[in-house]
């Protein structure tokens, strides 16, 4: 049973090994240094690229929170100036100019257009229109209680106005529009004629009409963006408005207008000493409103796909960024202004900066890494492929007879002890042949030595050819050979020596320019079923014995029987 599993565990091994080729060894270490090395590179790839993003989110922000605070001080003023008129509609100063303005207004207010200015270096004039031009409209309406309080509000608004306006504190234009018929701008109209048109255009604008309570719920300051500001065209606007409210009455709105032009160039302030990229703002419907530094694209910037993830993005979260083809976009929602910031950095930009420069350093390393890693690849397999392939012609001379291709003795001796044992244990048939070449010695003498290597190397031929792939073929002497024959019967044997006998006799061998020989040879076969032994050496003995019997008996000829014990006397 020992045997057995000794014989097992040896099959087990012998599969084993074709898996481990020492080529393959080589070729799969390297394969997992080459996968392992782009592993770890592309986890730095990553790292930087999480790193890369934060750096491109945090100048967004830089310049975006420029900005929002710009836009911030921007609403503040408009929302201090609302609680202004509201606390100038509740506790209006009884002034005499103030009454002089409540009596200027009675006087003129039928007119298609009137003004009432007090002291012009001081304040800003209130531009009216008539009473038919109020009724008009369903918008307006001059019929409340708390008109003379919002007649004197809007002069002390104008008061606040041209304080603000001659200290520079306000971004550009500052209106109030009243739904009584009458306005304050911090701009003086040329004359009186403009009263009407202007009016009439400032009631037109999307940041009035968008602040009625139908429009505006929540009645807090709203952005717009508008081609045109006060009636003169310009570059774009983005204006701020608040509706002015009290006692749930909807008075008026207040607007404040920032050009476009000023914001690019706030931008491009806030820009100064970062890494290059475009920066570009959007109103909430996703209109370019202006960009920095100043280039302009003759193309969109967005093509309907990009706009559709961009939009759906911008939609989810507050800031992020995605990456379209060789661009990096970012964005961010501005949180004093309804729109949003980009910040669009192209590949090639994106390289000139230091993550570029460290990408590259990363990317050059792999690359020399990995080259130098082929290359040794290459070295070493050429290297393991020799010595498989000495260790495979060391390996055979070591196992076989260089001159007839079969089994060495020691070979065929370690082979036979296997078989031996396995057709033991399984209890199958075993034979052995033995043969020896009749009168090999008057071939060497006749012919020469080479003549008779010649005709060694084709009886092993022969013998070869004519046994079966299970069988075991091996020069176990000069001119002696022997044949192991697993799961052949001593009959079956007989036959297979038969052949080969046959075969040799029959051969026409070649041993010189014109000179053809034949030979023979005596072959003795044993087997373990009939002499009851499953120990090579004892069939061998046997077979041996019987091979001596056909030399004896005439040579070449086939013998399987002992001779008959010599009866007694
Ligand atoms: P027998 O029929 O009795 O076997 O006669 P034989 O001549 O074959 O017997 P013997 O054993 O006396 O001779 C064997 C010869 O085989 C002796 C030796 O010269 C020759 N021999 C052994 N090995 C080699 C070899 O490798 N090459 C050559 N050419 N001859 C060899
Ligand atoms: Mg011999
Ligand atoms: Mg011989």
């Amino acid at each position: 049973m020992r045997q057995e599993n000794v014989v097992k565990e040896k099959r087990r091994l012998g599969n084993l090994k074709k898996y481990f080729y020492p080529a393959r060894v080589v070729n799969l270490c390297f394969v997992i240094v080459v996968v392992c090395s782009t592993i770890l590179t592309w986890r730095e790839v990553i790292v930087l690229e999480g790193a890369y993003v934060a750096s491109q989110r945090s100048m967004l922000e830089n310049v975006s929170n420029a900005l929002d605070r710009h836009m911030q001080v921007g609403v503040d003023r408009l929302l201090f100036f609302r609680n202004g008129m509201q606390s100038a509609l509740q506790t209006p100063l009884t002034l005499d100019v103030m009454r002089n303005v409540q009596n200027g207004f009675e006087q003129q207010r039928r007119l298609p257009q009137w003004d009432i200015k007090l002291d012009n270096r001081r304040t800003l004039p209130l531009y009216g229109v008539s009473e038919f031009f109020v009724d008009q409209s369903e918008l307006l309406n001059r019929d409340h209680p708390l008109l003379h309080n919002e007649l004197t509000a809007a002069m002390e608004l104008g008061y606040l106005f041209r304080l603000s306006a001659n200290g520079g504190m306000l971004p550009r234009r500052a209106y109030y529009v009243s739904r009584a018929g009458f306005f304050v701008a911090t701009y003086p109209l040329e004359n009186n004629q403009q009263i009407i048109p202007t009016y009439y255009h400032l009631l037109m604008r999307p940041w009035f009409t968008g602040q009625s309570e139908h429009e505006n719920r929540s009645r807090t300051v709203r952005w717009f963006t508008d081609q045109a500001d006060g009636g003169k065209s310009d570059k774009g606007f983005v204006i701020a408005s608040v509706p002015l409210d009290y006692e749930d009455y909807w008075f008026g709105v207040l607007a404040m207008s920032f050009p476009v032009e000023a914001i690019a160039q706030q931008l491009k302030d806030a820009q100064e000493g970062q890494n290059k990229g475009e920066y570009q703002l959007y109103n909430s419907q996703f209109q370019l409103l202006t960009l920095a530094p100043g280039v302009s694209h003759t193309e969109p910037v967005f093509n309907a796909e990009q706009h559709a993830r961009l939009a759906q993005g911008m939609a989810q979260d507050t800031r992020g960024g995605l990456r379209f083809g060789t661009r990096y976009v970012s964005w961010q929602k501005l949180r004093h202004f309804d729109g949003f910031m980009l910040r669009i950095q192209t590949l090639r930009e994106g390289l000139q900066g230091d993550f570029g420069s460290i990408s590259v350093a990363l990317a050059l390393l792999w690359v020399l890494f990995t080259a130098m890693l082929l290359f040794a690849w290459a070295v070493i397999r050429r290297m393991v492929n020799n010595m498989y392939s000495m260790q495979n012609t060391l390996q055979w001379q070591a196992w076989y007879d260089p001159l007839t291709r079969l089994c060495n003795r020691g070979a065929l001796f370690e082979r036979a002890k296997i078989l031996t044992e396995e057709a033991r244990v399984s209890q199958q048939p075993f034979a052995v042949i033995q043969i020896d070449l009749d009168h090999f010695k008057n071939v060497n003498d006749r012919y020469g030595h080479q003549a008779g290597d010649l005709v060694l190397s084709h009886a092993a031929g022969l013998i070869s050819s004519t046994i079966s792939s299970e069988d075991v073929a091996g020069r176990v002497g000069g001119e002696e050979f022997c044949v192991l024959l697993p799961g052949s019967t001593l009959e079956q044997a007989v036959r297979v020596a038969e052949r080969i006998r046959a075969r040799i006799r029959g051969k026409e061998i070649l041993v010189h320019k014109h000179t053809t020989i034949r030979i023979s040879a005596s072959l003795g076969v044993s087997g373990a079923l009939e002499s009851g032994s499953y120990d090579f050496e004892t069939l061998q003995s046997i077979a041996d014995s019987r091979l001596y019997r056909a030399k004896n008996s005439g040579r070449n000829q086939v013998c399987s029987e002992d001779a008959a014990p010599k009866p007694k006397k």
